[in-house]
């Protein structure tokens, strides 16, 4: 269950989560890296096309084979942030 006051520890999740399994040029398991169930940002993930290089070259035109700049990385994490959030608390303000 992910409260309003929640959002901030989930982008924090997301932050940690995505550089060390999205982020390099080459993550580990590419593909499969994701799991379907556990933690909201992996659900998120599948659901916004952001769990693997395949999904974000495919549907975010973020080439795969290069490591994400910081600019990508925030961009990722706001769409899985913003699903969260409509997911849980859709009549919360945007943060
Ligand atoms: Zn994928």
């Amino acid at each position: 269950m992910v409260d309003l006051r929640g959002i901030a520890t989930v982008r924090k999740h997301a932050e940690e989560l995505i550089s060390r399994r999205l982020a390099p040029a080459e993550p580990r398991n590419d593909g499969r890296q994701t799991p379907y169930r556990g933690h909201p940002v992996f659900v998120a993930q599948h659901a916004t096309a952001t769990c693997c290089r395949t999904c974000l070259a495919r549907w975010h035109d973020i080439p795969a084979g290069q490591a994400l700049d910081d600019a990508q990385r925030a961009y990722v994490v706001e769409a899985i942030c913003r699903w969260i959030a409509n997911q849980y608390a859709p009549d919360a303000p945007p943060s």
